[in-house]
């Protein structure tokens, strides 16, 4: 964030952020206003104590009858000024507790509460919430803002008749093109990261190529990878990132490219540039690519055996606890135990095709079940013949093992685009793959020396 650049289209080729330079932040300075205008005379300090204790009761306590007055006996005209009060929700709070911190009575809380189907929401505060009362001064409740992120602001004010208004507030953030490239040295997480994508930004790219590519096993040194994402920025400050927009990556010499793009039906998918849908019936890997820690040799001697026994499936260790994904849409045929499977689940997806997932440690599906593709069936174990915590996966098609990394690549991708609906998504996305080819330029012309000179034309 040190560097500030003015010119945003460099901000792709350096693979940099650019975050624009705004002065400050009018909501933050309006809270830094608010917090200078917080008036705290004695009188009221002493008051807000006095409060405190009698609220430190148990909730069991009715507050109806005892100390509901503090309006009425309160001396009206000694303080006529604000308090701002700022409470950031902790772990455990409820809406009683933030209000006993800023001093109010149990009763304005009922009141506010009791003030429409809006206040419901209030039951529910998240730790890191921030909650913003203004308190006159008879320490009568005047207004409440919940901040749930920087977005969005929901508002109870109390108006002339004395009834709480409610307004929702909210912002958009401005989004921006921003572009990573980078190559593999190490591994997709450490290399990823040392381009500057997120873990949730890597995560997502293995997500878009999980029915192409198997990140687990089938990613080499030298493998590279281009992405344009938006970045979102509020009052000139980086907020978060948003989605990928275009993605490629070359793995084993093998480009495979992908773009983001909303259908008229307001459904958001990623697809080749072509227009083949990137999901497809099954996706790669069953166990999340970032537990997964390292290869597993199915070749050793089995520990038991003492022979190679035959070997029907891809083994992928990851710490016992890691979650196991069904690969596909389908129905638990077993979900049981044996001795050397251990915790075991197989799940039939349409007529023709079958997976296992063998030596869990929990099972959490049931025979008979239907599941959805990406649903946890269970978890990575060492139960059975196992001689470490592995997910032991089989991929059987018309009941003959099949290779799992071969074989989901013939498969039929899920869907493409409707004819119909071509032209629009050809207008939506080819600026994108335009935008990924152009910031990719700089980089190949740099390693364009002699003999990479066919490169761009030859990748594909
Ligand atoms: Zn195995």
């Amino acid at each position: 964030m040190q560097n500030h650049r003015k010119n945003p289209r460099l901000l792709g080729a350096l693979g940099k952020n650019f975050p624009r330079t705004h002065a400050l932040a009018a909501g933050a300075a309006s809270f830094a206003l608010a917090l200078t205008l917080f008036i705290s005379p004695p009188d009221v300090e002493a008051k807000r104590t006095a409060l405190e204790v009698s609220l430190s009761l148990p909730e069991e306590v009715t507050v109806a009858p005892a100390p509901a007055a503090p309006q009425s006996s309160a001396p009206q005209s000694v303080m006529e000024g604000l308090r701002i009060v700022q409470e950031t929700v902790r772990n455990g709070d409820t809406l009683s507790d933030l209000f006993q911190r800023a001093g109010l009575s149990n009763a304005e809380m009922y009141q506010l509460l009791s003030s429409g189907k809006e206040a419901k929401q209030l039951a529910k505060l998240v730790p890191g919430e921030e909650v913003t009362f203004q308190i006159d001064g008879n320490g009568s409740l005047q207004s409440l803002e919940l901040h749930r992120d920087r977005l969005s602001k929901v508002e109870f004010s109390r108006d002339s008749s004395d009834e709480y208004k409610y307004a929702l507030h909210q912002r958009e953030a401005e989004r921006y093109a921003a572009f990573r490239q980078g190559e593999i040295e190490n591994s997709l997480f450490v290399d990823g990261s040392k381009a500057g994508l997120s873990n949730n930004l890597i995560m997502e790219m293995a997500d878009i190529f999980g029915s192409d590519i198997d990140f687990a096993l089938d990613i080499r040194k030298g493998d590279s990878f281009s992405v344009v994402f938006d970045e979102e920025f509020l009052d000139g400050e980086k907020i978060g990132n948003g989605a990928i927009q275009a993605v490629t990556f070359t793995n084993q010499g093998k480009t495979f490219s992908a773009v983001r793009y909303t259908d008229s039906n307001g459904d958001t998918n990623y697809y080749t540039p072509e227009g083949k849908s990137m999901r497809k019936a099954f996706i790669r890997t069953p166990v999340d690519i970032g537990r997964i820690s390292s290869h597993f040799n199915p070749r050793r001697l089995h520990p038991i055996f003492k022979t190679h026994r035959p070997h029907n499936g891809t083994d992928y260790a990851a710490p016992t606890g890691t979650p196991v994904y069904s690969a596909g849409d389908g129905k638990v045929i077993q979900s049981g135990y044996s001795k050397a499977n251990g915790n075991y689940v197989f799940v039939q997806h349409g007529e023709r095709y079958v997976t296992r997932y063998l030596h869990l440690n929990k099972r959490s599906v049931k025979q008979g079940q239907r599941v959805k593709q990406r649903q946890v069936i269970g978890t990575v174990g060492s139960t059975g013949y196992a001689t470490g915590p592995h997910l032991h996966y089989e991929f059987l098609v018309d009941g003959h093992h099949r290779n799992p990394a071969t074989i989901v690549r013939q498969l039929p991708k899920a869907k493409a685009i409707a004819s119909a609906e071509m032209a629009r998504f050809q207008a939506q996305t080819q600026p994108l793959m335009a935008q990924l080819e152009r910031y990719e330029q700089p980089a190949l012309a740099k390693n364009e020396d002699s003999e990479n000179k066919d490169k761009k034309d030859s990748v594909n």
